[in-house]
């Protein structure tokens, strides 16, 4: 029996296995499936952490040290895909994992993320985080006063636009229809933003560059043609999937309550709707879907899971 179960070992899930393991909790076992560190390490360079001040850190060097600090204190790592997280009557999580077997646990810290969308035109893959970007807090610095491209015609891509707007020289919004699905306000303040100029009716076709990365976006118009947008940046806002798979039921019901996005709805202190049962980072309602955040939320939730260990079993 674990005390604790943590699925997911991005930086929500080391910080939550830190604080559980060196809080006290016996046999915390953190889930993950593939190498520990989370979608960061995909980034060549991270410098929005406060106090990571080494210049040109990549995403894999900053989270190395995550890692050891975890295991340094008990943590245990599992690589195992979780399929499943079912609660007893008993109020006893089951861990169930791909290859069949199945684990209890006290509490559980479900820490698994979200993957970004991808539009699909050709080079988005191979100049991901060499020009393309899917997070604007986190990529837009280095095009400050350059000019960069932003595809999608929702509340993220508008609100992301107008961030960008306030560093870059111009931003280019391509939307792939003549209206937007993003709320009125705010696309209003996009029509008044002088920096920003609407691409409308117009598909990603081709993001073109070379070995230092983009340098500008081809776009398919209403009327066959091409325009070629010289912009060495290229922010992709086409929506979201909340990696919430591991919450689903055999009766294909949510374990806890979410919001209308697939993400788990969460208090101040991580508790989502079932006792005992935590979400962090990424999939949690209202995440800035940021290291620092994601971390945060990994300490609150593991408080808040030693807390219940204590006062229940
Ligand atoms: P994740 O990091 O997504 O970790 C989730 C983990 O869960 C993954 O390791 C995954 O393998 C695992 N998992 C998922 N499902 C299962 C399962 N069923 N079983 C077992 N394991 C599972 N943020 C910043 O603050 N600054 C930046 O500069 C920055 N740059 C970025 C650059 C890139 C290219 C990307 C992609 C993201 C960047 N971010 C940045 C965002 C940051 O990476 C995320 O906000 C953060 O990683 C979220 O942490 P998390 O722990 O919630 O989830
Ligand atoms: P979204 O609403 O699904 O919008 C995705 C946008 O990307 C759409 O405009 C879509 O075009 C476009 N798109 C999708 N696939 C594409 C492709 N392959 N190529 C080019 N364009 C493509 O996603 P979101 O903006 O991330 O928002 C998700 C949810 O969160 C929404 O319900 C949103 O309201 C909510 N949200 C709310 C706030 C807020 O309230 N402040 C902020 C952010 C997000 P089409 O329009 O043609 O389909």
């Amino acid at each position: 029996m674990l005390d604790c179960a943590i699925i997911g070992g991005g930086p929500a899930g080391l910080t939550a296995g830190l604080y559980t393991s060196r809080g006290g909790l016996e046999n915390v076992v953190m889930f993950e499936k593939g190498m520990p560190g989370g979608q960061i390490t995909m980034s060549s360079e991270i410098e929005n952490y406060p106090g990571a001040t080494q210049h040109n850190l990549s995403g894999m060097d900053f989270m190395m040290p995550w890692i050891e600090q975890c295991q340094r204190f008990g943590m245990k790592h599992e690589m195992s895909e979780v399929s499943r997280i079912g609660r007893r009557e008993d109020g006893i999580f089951s861990i169930h994992k791909s290859d069949g077997s199945v684990d209890e646990a006290k509490s559980v810290i479900v820490c698994t993320g979200s993957t970004p969308k991808r539009a699909g035109f050709i080079g988005e893959d191979t100049f991901f985080g060499r020009g393309v970007s899917t997070c604007a807090t986190c990529d837009g610095f280095f095009y400050k006063n350059k000019e960069v491209s932003v595809i999608g015609g929702g509340d993220t891509a508008l609100e992301e636009a107008l961030y960008l707007a306030k560093i870059c020289s111009k931003v280019y919004l391509i939307h792939r229809r003549d209206s937007f699905r993003s709320a009125p306000s705010t696309i209003e303040r996009v029509k008044n933003t002088p920096n920003i100029e609407l691409v409308l009716n117009a598909i990603p076709e081709e993001v073109f560059g070379g070995a230092m990365g983009v340098e500008g976006l081809r776009v398919k118009l209403q009327d066959g043609t091409l325009r070629q947008i010289d912009a060495p940046g290229v922010f992709v806002f086409v929506g979201n999937n909340v990696n919430n798979q591991v919450l689903v039921q055999e009766d294909g019901s949510f374990l806890c309550e979410m919001t209308p996005w697939g993400e788990v709805k969460v208090d101040l202190s991580m508790k989502t709707s079932i006792p005992g049962l935590y979400a962090a980072g990424d999939m949690r309602s209202e995440a800035p879907k940021q290291v620092v955040c994601a971390a945060g939320d990994g300490a609150v939730a593991a408080l808040q899971a030693i807390a219940y260990v204590d006062g229940h079993h």
